[in-house]
């Protein structure tokens, strides 16, 4: 069932084989379920400002750097860019205000789907446009021993960030493989984007509150509707994409 996707893919970029070595996971909305603060932050400070910007919004935005998602906001509102100084404040007042909002939750599934890569041997990665050192000290607290420090790519890396394949091609160099040796699971549009365009299969977990077409249209090769349905078919995919070369 996920062989017309898999060689959909290797059509597509003329490979011959997808040989899986790692698994490239973003953060927002696929380990933690913070989109719903983000979102929420993002919404309440932009209407401080005078600007308009719907939680649903959001998380269309979900990925882009801080600067360019009020810039997008700015551009439609006053016809252009916000100076640095606004833009740094903005950023600032929506991470403190996200950090008023509870700690995010694991999200379901995915502590056991990361269980399942690392016992095949494969090895995770993490590829966030998050620089929020509060979070990513978390990771090692909720993930304990999957993400080895030096396969992180993180805002702290990046020049361009998602949309922008830098991230996700990063990540691949850090893991030391090659992009069909390698799967990005992503929730958010620009984050699919990223991963298509770094020439990866690229899984897409619905956990906001998009319609799935949207990440469908983005570039992803699978659709889930959450990640522990992608938990759950891991084997069968995993399977498939073993049968598929033998
Ligand atoms: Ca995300």
């Amino acid at each position: 069932m996920f062989e017309t996707s898999i060689t959909h893919y290797l059509r597509q970029h003329s490979y011959a084989r997808l040989r899986l070595k790692a698994v490239l996971f973003d953060m927002d909305g696929v380990l933690f379920n913070s989109m719903p603060y983000h979102a929420d932050a993002w919404h309440t400070v932009m209407a401080r400002h005078g600007l308009h910007l719907s939680r649903e919004e959001a998380y269309l935005h979900e990925g882009r750097t801080g600067a360019a998602t009020i810039n997008i906001v700015y551009q439609r509102q006053f016809g252009r860019d916000a100076d640095p100084d606004t833009i740094q404040s903005i950023y600032a007042e929506k991470s403190e205000e996200f950090a008023r909002h509870p700690e995010p939750e694991r999200m379901p599934g995915a502590w056991e789907l990361l269980q399942q890569v690392k016992a095949a041997g494969i090895t995770p990665v993490l590829v966030t446009g998050s620089g929020q050192h509060t979070l990513l000290n978390r990771l090692s607290h909720h993930f304990p021993g999957m993400f080895d420090r030096t396969h992180m790519v993180t805002a702290f890396d990046v020049k361009y960030g998602k949309p922008h394949p830098e991230p996700y091609l990063m990540g691949l160099e850090k893991a030391g493989v090659a992009a069909n040796e390698a799967i990005v699971v992503e929730n958010a549009p620009i984050g699919v984007q990223a991963g298509a365009a770094a020439g990866i299969f690229t899984i897409a977990v619905n956990t906001g509150p998009l319609d799935g077409q949207v990440l469908l249209d983005a570039g992803a090769d699978l659709l889930f509707p959450s990640m522990q349905s992608l938990c759950d078919q891991w084997q069968t995919l995993m399977k498939e994409c073993a049968d598929l070369f033998d």
